[in-house]
């Protein structure tokens, strides 16, 4: 007889717990049809894990070392992820731009590089309305890849379940590719080193060639000493992440690890709830709440002292080393104003969480082409307000999280082999916000290594 062994619940232990989630408001959900979603829960809630219990407490454990200031996490990917676009080509020039930046900041930081891919699971995203109207035709609104289409007509638009296990399983495929690429060689150390120097030969050269010169030397260093041979130098650690926003996929794919009895959403390593759904007392925030991965909440610059403390006690109770991320937008222009004295405001609990500085969201502008961009400049002018704000209040800045793609893309302005405002519309590809290219990515790279050495 095979003997099931089964938690205090009575659920096989491994298997999807019956939870009775609480019936809280939800912001930014579908609106599905009942039937149709019942079917489709019943299928994802009897899908594989996406990740192992075990990889998301590494995780906790590396960003533990973030909030201690002994590690930097760089965290980048699409905005949203879309499934035609879940190709071999693109997920490996993604997974190599993040691996050619961990290199640099490697080397700024002198620190391990937590890396964490903003992908294999990035498919949906809160809207400023539920609707869109052209030329008289209203429609709902584009939610991401996972609830409905792009194309703006009534059957793509509508909210369709299926989606739900479209999404998974383009993050499963994924997801089984990264770990591939970073554990079968091609991240191998002196790949990606070639890699960046091939940067360094175009218009970088004269700005970023006395680090990238220091970083050609370590890297001879390593290899002279034989180091480079070591296994550890051609695989790295690779971690998912998305936005946990559409609660009909993330809470299927919470599971009962098998080892501690505990919950986790294996859908990805870590999750964020986003600046529009983190409601204390919201349906977003009790999700998180509950699983044991590491998790982010993203602050906007109306975060106040109360309501951060309020979110820490709610989520991390404990103030567990390595499980709160704080993720802040605070915009270029107003970083400065507001972030250094939130931070002191906190005093010691702001030593309790790992601070990331997603200089993405709060510089965006339209520009007078009609494409939604940001500057590179301002990009780096807000992780130059997120740093000095730090230095301001005896804080650990813990890391970097970007909108970037590995494609040479038109989508943001500036950098050193500058897009202009006039070639916003050669190559501008995302559906919703505007990445840095490989390029300006790259070069953010750079640049924030500066700003680690210092
Ligand atoms: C995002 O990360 O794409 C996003 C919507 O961010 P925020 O929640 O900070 O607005
Ligand atoms: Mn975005």
């Amino acid at each position: 007889m095979v003997r099931v062994s089964t938690d205090i619940a009575g659920t096989p232990v491994g298997s999807t717990p019956s939870i009775d989630w609480p019936d809280l408001p939800a912001r930014q959900q579908p609106s599905w049809d009942p039937a149709e979603l019942a079917q489709v829960l019943a299928v994802l809630s009897t899908y594989p894990p996406l990740v192992f219990a075990g990889e998301a407490d590494l995780l906790r454990q590396r960003m533990a070392e973030v909030s201690a200031g002994r590690a930097f996490t760089l965290q980048g990917g699409d905005c949203a992820e879309t499934l035609a676009d879940v190709t071999g080509p693109n997920i490996r020039d993604r997974i190599k731009t993040i691996l050619q930046m961990a290199v640099v900041l490697t080397y700024g930081a002198g620190m391990p590089i937590v890396k964490v891919g903003r992908m294999a699971g990035q498919f949906a995203k809160p809207r400023s309305s539920d609707s869109e109207t052209r030329d008289g035709v209203t429609l709902p609104a584009y939610r991401g890849d996972m609830v409905n289409g792009f194309e703006f007509t009534e059957a793509s638009r509508r909210h369709d379940p299926d989606r739900l296990l479209r999404a998974y399983h383009a993050s499963s495929a994924t997801l089984n590719l990264v770990r591939g690429f970073t554990s079968g060689g091609f991240a191998d150390l002196r790949s990606v080193h070639a890699w960046n120097k091939g940067f360094i030969q175009g218009p970088a050269q004269a700005r970023y060639e006395q680090m990238a010169h220091q970083i050609d030397r370590a890297v001879r260093f390593l290899e002279a000493s034989g180091v480079a041979e070591a296994e550890e130098m051609r695989r790295v650690e690779f971690y998912s992440a998305h936005e946990a926003l559409v609660l009909d996929y993330e809470r299927p794919m919470v599971r009962r690890d098998h080892r501690t009895g505990l919950l986790y959403d294996t859908s990805s390593h870590f999750v964020w709830v986003g600046e529009r759904t983190r409601d204390l007392d919201g349906a977003h925030i009790d999700f998180v709440s509950r699983i044991r991965n590491p998790v982010g909440v993203k602050l906007g610059p109306s975060a106040d002292r109360d309501t951060v403390l309020r979110l820490m006690d709610k989520v991390d109770p404990e103030r567990e080393p390595g499980r709160l991320t704080f993720i802040t937008r605070m915009g270029a222009g107003t970083v400065r104003d507001v972030l250094p004295a939130l931070l002191t405001s906190l005093g010691e609990e702001a030593h309790r969480v790992s601070w990331v500085c997603d200089p993405m969201h709060g510089n965006t502008f339209t520009s007078p082409s009609g494409h939604k961009t940001r500057r590179f400049e301002d990009v780096v002018d807000e992780v130059r307000g997120f740093f000095a704000s730090h230095a301001e209040a005896g804080t650990h800045p813990g890391g970097i999280h970007v909108e970037l793609t590995g494609n040479d893309v038109t989508e943001c302005v500036g950098g050193v082999n500058p897009v202009d405002l006039d070639d916003l519309g050669l190559r501008y590809e995302t559906l919703c916000d505007p990445r840095l290219n490989h390029q300006q990515s790259l070069e953010l790279a750079f640049v924030v290594a500066e700003m680690l050495e210092k």
